[in-house]
């Protein structure tokens, strides 16, 4: 028998979205990497496991990866509601900011982690401020990350101006380079609130690194009608003069890009990160997803911060991405349940580039979660991945792996202490709330 760090069992094992589920499916891995999968019956024959996670009515699938979050940003949940992005960002979230330090950061962004964990996500794409100590939080508590500090052309609590933060994010490629689970990337804000110097820089850095460009892309109508009085162009074509647009751009919302802006993303391979419930509860629009992928755009799914959320929860936002390109597009077909969560796992990895994420297979990171089939609303379950999708609720997460590693086993959260962390939070709310 071969020895391994880990053996986990199921009912339903999902190795990517487009394959039939493996019916009493099993994974192994070691060293944080799997080994095989096939049945229970077989892998319990020829692995001799240091642990095993035996879940007879389990769905094992891929950790869910969250395209875009800013995860400090939990701390403003439910701050402000029912406003325009604008002002809830200049009257409230940027007031609010003001009164940030590392620690708040840090705390905050344990408290997104646990949140994460719970729903079944094992890594998170994420944007904000004094983001070594997101880094430091991710480090900790085990999940994956890539991480920008947020670029932009006026202070911010953490820096005087966009160049010392671009400088700031090369200091955290030095600092964090050799980590297996974290990296670093290049977060100008957005096309309006970057000047055209700092977006040059940005691109000089990421080609010089290799690195991701994470940046927020024609999210409103203001937007869009603002940047064409300035530049002339909408804000697709506006970066593309600038050469920053590439298979290694992320652009975040993509709500009012027009039929040229997605030929143009579509010539320039940059992907698109869609973040259905925060357009809808800030009431930005609807991004054309569906019309994304008909045109070869990779697509994420992001939850955007808690503050606009108002949670993290890439569960029900696979459902709200399905439901409504349906609705919208008047077509039924149209983002079907292996796609929606091809958005949080296979494509996902697909647009970091990290072709070793978002499948269950050999040689793959083990990164999993496993939701818990023994409810009434999952029964009958006739197609796991409609009911990923369609039924599962956040919930319904027992455990999640990352990395070869338990950090929740039987809905415990290993790595957190939530009890601590809660308590920590309600004295930090009094210092926000000043
Ligand atoms: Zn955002």
């Amino acid at each position: 028998m071969e020895p391994v760090d880990l053996l986990v069992t199921g009912e339903y094992l999902v190795r990517d979205p487009f394959s039939p589920a493996l019916r009493n499916g099993a994974v192994t891995a070691r060293d944080g990497v799997i080994v095989e999968t096939g049945t229970a019956e077989t892998l319990k024959r020829r692995y001799l496991p240091v642990v095993t996670l035996d879940r007879p009515a389990g769905l094992i699938i891929p950790g869910l990866i969250n395209m875009h979050t800013h995860a400090p940003m939990i701390l403003f949940r439910g701050l402000a509601d029912d406003l325009p992005l604008k002002t809830w960002l200049e009257e409230h979230i940027f007031p609010a900011e003001s009164r940030l330090t590392p620690e708040l950061v840090s705390l905050g962004t344990e408290l997104a982690c646990a949140e994460m964990i719970r729903c079944g996500t094992t890594g998170f794409v994420d944007m904000y401020l004094f983001e070594d100590q997101v880094a430091g939080a991710v480090d900790r508590v085990g999940m994956r990350g890539w991480l920008g500090e947020g670029v932009f052309d006026f202070p911010t609590p953490a820096f005087p101006g966009g160049m010392e933060a671009l400088r700031e994010t090369e200091r955290l490629m030095d600092k964090w380079r050799d980590h297996p689970r974290i990296s670093i990337t290049v977060d100008p804000h957005t096309p309006y609130t970057c000047s055209r110097e700092l977006l040059e820089e940005s691109c000089r850095i990421a080609a010089a690194k290799d690195a991701l460009i994470v940046m927020h892309v024609s999210e409103t109508d203001w937007e869009e009608a603002e940047i064409r009085k300035i530049h002339g162009a909408s804000p697709a074509h506006y970066l593309d003069t600038i050469g920053i647009l590439s298979s290694r751009f992320l652009a975040v919302h993509c709500v009012t890009l027009n039929n040229r802006d997605i030929s143009l993303f579509a010539e320039k391979k940059v992907n698109v990160v869609h973040c259905p419930e925060s357009n809808l509860k800030l009431g930005s629009g609807i991004a054309p997803v569906a019309e994304f992928l008909e045109n070869g755009l990779s697509v994420g799914i992001g939850t955007d911060g808690a503050a606009s959320n108002n949670d993290l929860d890439l569960m029900s936002e696979m459902d709200t991405c399905a439901k409504l390109a349906k609705g919208v597009g008047k077509d039924p077909t149209l983002v079907s349940a292996p796609e929606a969560l091809a958005m949080t796992t296979s494509m996902a990895a697909e647009i970091l580039h990290r072709e070793d994420l978002g499948r269950l297979v050999p040689g793959a990171a083990a990164d999993l979660a496993i939701l818990d089939l023994h409810q009434v609303h999952m029964r009958p379950c006739y197609k796991p991945v409609s009911h990923i999708v369609y039924c599962a609720r956040s919930g319904d997460v027992q455990d999640v792996v990352v990395h070869g590693r338990i950090l929740m086993k039987d809905r415990v959260l290993t790595t957190i202490d939530e009890e601590s962390l809660l308590e920590k939070l309600e004295r930090a709310v009094d210092e926000i709330r000043m």
